[in-house]
């Protein structure tokens, strides 16, 4: 009999083999799907995730619905390898976010693989799960015969059914977990599998805001958008405080009374409590968090949680587009121009980009909100591209802000000092009137250079080109770049004079220092990323600035998002020229977006709000827009520029970066990539040139720099540039950045 079956079987098999012929794409930096053959017993759609050998690893995939990219030479049916299993319990991966993946891949030239290993960036999702186990009263069971006071205690507990963890009932009983053991030992307790607690759902009806007329306007605009099966992309521009946030509100309970999830992006730092805060207010309960301070529970949960649809609407850091929506209705995206969504490493992509590519994929709207708009979304809402709707007065009605500049010139600080005269006078005038006082200064840390007075040596770092910063809470000199640190050295490393170090320049620290030399009775409050240990921590102090708690605020970047602190008076900005040296095209309108909405951030809620721009150039163009208020005249001069150097959004740019840890083959290598560059007309390549930063890590870095006309196929010549290179020698590195923010 097993003669005969055995070819029966074998022949069923090839003829099924090209049906059970999957197509599997790895997280590895690979461009293409690989063959894999799914038993016979084993059914798996489309986008399941599966475990396969790949080489002499297992690892996880998915299962695609076409084969991308050509392997060299096919492999026949019989030498098809096994999928060793299907990862059960995990929804399949959307179709929409495989032609997401392959969007983003062919745009950012990033191997399609290292974006799908993006949207798995939950790796305790595919790891066995092992349920929490728990116990519940059995209530077939009869008491046990020998009861004690603290199995009394642990049984009339237990009475009401529900399911509790071991522990958590003898804490509650106060008794040990020795005592729970016995009642399960009797059949008293059963243990069961603590089912997953269920998500709470946002409620679109929770509140009812009264909008006031420009408002409700631009609330019609945001369900109409969101109610639409279609494409659409609104820029939301309104001054700090207009109510953008109350608004898009609005399109995100459309999107949830018509039964879609909706995502709201946010810069990832800006994901405070105040703004979940909000929207436990207007929905009824928190959203689903997606950022960087997640535990791998955390994220597995909220991973599961948007593939499974549970999570209605998510607020996210720009990696929470890359997560796989079941079915995603509505992106919002607050503080569209911020640099943050921009993503350096690996897959270099611009989550706000890549947004509105998802809406367009996915046929829904997406609403880019800002008080200062990036110059490419607002050219894109004024040329019609974009939807737009402005929101011109804060609500409250309270001005924005006077700001004025002190010129640093006429009335410079006294001698290792930062805050001028002016600025102190106003501060004093400020706190006198029990009102809070913010102090900005883009720079972490306590000096940015120590020097020897007796050699001029200069500490920097031993691996990159910059020098090291001084952390003097920590007690330490710190590199920015690659976190290389020492203990603060007591004599010069170069020439070993003791005591001749002195730090150079102010980072937040010093001006904390200073603070508390000139304001002694005043109440201090520092932040800084560095200083500011964990994610409730920051919600901490910022909960206190809320209350009242501080009548000083001195911070980084980190004060400047999203916070809206009701007593907040007056705003410094100790130095307004920081952003405005560098080699790069944004650098204008940057400084201008994060003044200004540093300087928005002081009265918000009283009457008068008041700004300070210390500067060495209050005739710059930026300064000026800044004092005069005049954001269109500013936008107008940078969209003239813009346009007469055929920079974004009027050209595209590409970077390319090439590195190496041996400074020749850096250079050498850098010249011959240049020397590759096909030939097109308009195409223009910059370059090679040695990095602004030239050694990372000790990576010596070079840099090209490809302009091209807006309607040209940059990708497509990138991508001709690569082919036609030799093979990169071991220990180069050549990166791409498309539509780059960084230049250095
Ligand atoms: P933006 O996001 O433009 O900075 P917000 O949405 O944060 O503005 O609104 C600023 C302040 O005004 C917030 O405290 C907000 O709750 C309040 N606010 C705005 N619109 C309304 C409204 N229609 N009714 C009640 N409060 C509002
Ligand atoms: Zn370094």
């Amino acid at each position: 009999m097993h003669s005969l079956l055995a070819p029966l079987e074998e022949n069923r098999r090839s003829a099924t083999a090209a049906a059970r012929r999957v197509p599997v794409l790895l997280p590895v930096a690979l461009e293409q799907t690989y063959d894999y053959r799914l038993p016979d017993d084993v059914e798996a759609p489309v986008g399941a995730f599966v475990l396969v050998p790949f080489g002499p690893q297992q690892r996880i995939g998915v299962i695609w619905d076409r084969a991308v990219g050509e392997s060299p030479k096919p492999v026949t049916d019989d030498k098809l390898k096994v999928i060793t299993a299907t990862i059960a319990d995990v929804a399949p991966l959307p179709v929409l976010s495989m032609r997401f993946a392959e969007w983003v891949a062919r745009y950012t030239l990033a191997p399609l693989g290292m974006v799908v290993r993006m949207m798995m960036g939950a790796p305790a999702v595919f790891e066995p799960s092992k349920p929490r186990i728990g116990v519940v009263r059995n209530k077939e069971a009869a008491e046990p015969t020998r009861m004690t006071p603290a199995r009394k205690r642990a049984l009339q507990i237990a009475a009401d059914g529900l399911v509790r963890a071991k522990l958590a009932l003898a804490a509650e009983a106060a008794c040990s977990t020795g005592v729970i053991d016995g009642l399960i030992a009797t059949g008293t307790l059963t243990e069961v599998a603590i089912p997953e607690r269920r998500l709470p759902v946002p409620n679109p009806a929770h509140m009812c805001v009264d909008f006031s007329a420009a408002q409700a306007a631009a609330v019609h605009a945001m369900r109409a958008a969101a109610d639409a099966q279609s494409f659409s992309v609104t820029l939301l521009d309104g001054v700090t405080g207009s109510g953008k946030t109350e608004v898009y509100f609005e399109a995100v309970a459309r999107a949830l009374e018509r039964g879609r999830q909706a995502l709201i992006m946010l810069p990832e730092i800006a994901l405070t409590s105040q703004f979940m805060d909000r929207f436990a207010a207007r929905f009824g309960c928190a959203p689903v968090e997606w950022h960087s301070a997640l535990s791998p529970a955390e994220r597995a949960r909220a991973w599961r949680a948007t593939a499974n649809g549970q999570a209605r609407v998510v607020v996210g850091a720009r990696s929470a587009l890359f997560l796989p929506y079941q079915d995603l209705g509505l992106i919002v995206i607050d503080e569209e121009h911020d640099g943050g969504f921009k993503q350096e490493d690996r897959v270099h992509y611009q989550a706000r980009d890549m947004a509105v590519v998802r809406g367009s994929l996915a046929k829904h709207a997406v609403v880019l909100a800002s008080a200062t708009p990036s110059i490419e979304s607002h050219v894109n809402a004024r040329s019609g591209r974009y939807g737009f709707v402005g929101l011109p007065a804060r609500y409250s009605g309270a001005q924005l802000p006077d700001v004025a500049t002190i010129d640093l010139r006429q009335h410079p600080p006294e001698r290792g000092k930062w805050l001028s005269p002016q600025l102190v006078a106003a501060m004093t005038e400020t706190l006198g009137k029990t009102q809070q006082v913010l102090l900005f200064l883009n720079r972490r840390g306590y000096a940015p250079l120590t020097l020897c007075r007796a050699c001029g040596h200069r500490i920097d770092c031993p691996q990159c080109t910059a020098w090291l910063v001084e952390h003097r809470y920590r007690r330490r000199l710190t590199c920015h770049h690659c976190g290389f640190a020492l203990p603060i050295p007591e004599k010069c490393p170069k020439c070993g004079e003791p005591d001749a170090l002195v730090a150079c320049g102010p980072g937040v620290e010093r001006i904390a220092e200073e603070v508390a030399e000139r304001f002694p009775q005043a109440r201090r409050a520092l932040l800084s990323s560095d200083l500011v240990p964990s994610l409730i921590e920051m919600r901490e102090i910022i909960k206190k600035i809320e209350a009242g708690e501080a009548d000083i605020i001195i911070g980084t970047q980190m004060v400047a998002k999203g916070h809206h602190f009701p007593q907040l008076a007056m705003v410094g900005i100790v130095d307004g020229d920081l952003g405005l040296g560098q080699a790069d095209p944004r650098a204008a309108e940057r400084t201008f977006q994060l003044m200004h909405q540093v300087t928005g951030r002081a009265g918000r809620a009283l009457a008068a709000g008041r700004g300070y721009v210390q500067t060495y150039m209050p005739e710059h163009p930026v300064m000026q827009a800044i004092i005069s208020g005049d954001r269109e005249a500013f936008l107008a001069r940078e969209v003239r520029q813009r346009q007469s150097a055929q920079l974004p959004p009027f050209g595209r740019l590409a970077a390319l970066v090439i590195s190496a840890r041996d400074k020749e083959l850096a250079e050498l290598f850098a010249r011959d990539v240049a020397r590759h560059a096909p030939p097109a007309a308009r195409i223009e390549v910059l370059g090679p040139a040695e990095a602004p930063l030239a050694v990372i890590r000790g990576r010596h870095r070079w840099r090209l720099l490809v302009k091209a006309p807006r309607e040209l196929d940059l990708q497509a010549y990138l991508r001709a540039w690569l082919t036609s290179l030799p093979k990169l020698p071991a220990d180069l590195r050549l990166t791409v950045d498309v539509d780059p923010y960084s230049f250095l």
